[in-house]
């Protein structure tokens, strides 16, 4: 293996994030798959936030067209990614999660290159977790965005909460294929039937998923029917838990969604991932026929001998994937007292993420 390979481990690490780089040979098997030679030599060099291909070439005392052409080849593949200051192109380092790993699948390809990657990504992160110690409660870093029309008028619902808000207020939005489902395809696993493209992305995030990852801009029309399309699948609206700098929303399934399988297996999900609200039955138009203990992600819903179903607060995280499937609409969704509010944006969720890790380490 060229050393080039050996020398990407410690720069992974560094950028942080999920599967940040783990010393072992499915990650060496990953990078050499991904990244050419050449990439992987550019790569280790990348600085840490955005910068130009110009200036970068100055620095290594390189040819500026030819670092820009390794730029716009990685950007191309999902290794980088790049977007417009000003007029200017600027690039910028990508990490593993989130970042390449999803960047592989939002084109949607199937070339047995694909399910190559998409096997070695697996692989590898199988591999990690085997290794990790059990993760503790922390402050939640995504969070479920319930669907508004079940919240019943007079209940204060925070604007986090309001899945139009952000359709209305970003003039660029973006869909593309779900990264989590279409990996799982590539590797020959049931779908479930579940729609592909629902993967939404917000203002600059879209135009580079537009731009380099094979997403289609959305009228706030479509936007809308995309969420309709998600919501009758029963998959669940997730994000960043801040409540002002959202730039993605996905629609996620039980069986492929990292996310939400990573909280499935802990026994009380609800504290880890969670919109701040809860389904309330009315009793009398529950014709207990069980559509929405089936449709509950977290198997949260139990029914008895009659309706309406019993509810398991530990583990349900406020999807309303119950209510927008029951046919007798017999589910309205009620905020959880004392459910803290999104922060406002990504430093105050680092500090509450901090603040829980000390919290959680003695
Ligand atoms: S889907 Fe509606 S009618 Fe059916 S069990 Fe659930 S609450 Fe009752
Ligand atoms: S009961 Fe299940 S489907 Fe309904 S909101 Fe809770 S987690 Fe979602």
């Amino acid at each position: 293996m060229l050393e080039v390979y050996r020398e990407m481990l410690p720069v992974m690490q560094a950028r942080g994030g999920a599967y940040a780089g783990t010393d072992i040979p499915e990650f060496y098997a990953l990078v050499q798959e991904l990244f050419t030679p050449e990439q992987a030599e550019l790569n280790n060099r990348l600085p840490k936030g955005p910068f130009m291909a110009e200036a970068l070439a100055q620095e290594l005392g390189r040819d500026p067209e030819e670092v820009r052409g390794i730029l716009e080849a990685m950007a191309d593949r999902g290794l980088c990614t790049t977007f417009m200051v000003k007029g200017q192109r600027h690039y910028m380092a990508a990490r593993f999660m989130p970042g390449i790993f999803e960047f592989q699948f939002m084109p949607g390809r199937v070339g047995e290159r694909d399910k190559k990657i998409a096997r070695l990504i697996w692989d590898y992160k199988q591999a990690c977790r085997a290794l990790a110690a059990p993760a503790p409660l922390t402050f939640p870093v995504t969070r479920v965005i319930t669907v508004d029309r079940y919240v019943p008028a007079g209940n204060v619902i925070h604007t986090y909460d309001q899945m139009a808000s952000y359709i209305e207020k970003y003039d660029t939005i973006g869909v593309g294929t779900c990264y989590c489902r279409h990996a799982a395809a590539l590797r020959g696993e049931d779908t479930h039937g579940m729609p592909m493209q629902v993967c939404m992305w917000f203002g600059p995030t879209a135009e580079f998923a537009i731009e380099r990852l094979g997403g289609r801009h959305l009228t706030k029309a479509e936007a809308r029917a995309v969420l309709d399309q998600a919501e009758e699948a029963g998959l669940v609206h997730m994000s960043r838990n801040t409540s002002q700098d959202i730039d993605f929303v996905c629609n996620c399934d039980r069986w492929h969604c990292e996310v939400i399988t990573g909280v499935l297996k802990h026994p009380q999900p609800a504290r880890l991932f969670n919109s701040g609200f809860m389904p309330v039955f009315d009793a009398e138009a529950c014709l207990a026929c069980g559509t929405c203990v089936d449709r509950c992600p977290p198997q949260a819903l139990s029914l008895g001998e009659e309706g309406p179903p019993a509810l398991d607060l530990e583990r349900c995280f406020g999807c309303a994937a119950c209510a927008t499937g029951c046919p007798e609409e017999a589910i309205r969704m009620q905020a959880k007292e004392g459910y803290p509010a999104p922060p406002k944006d990504s430093r105050e969720l680092g500090a509450a993420l901090k603040a829980s890790r000390q919290q959680a380490a003695g």
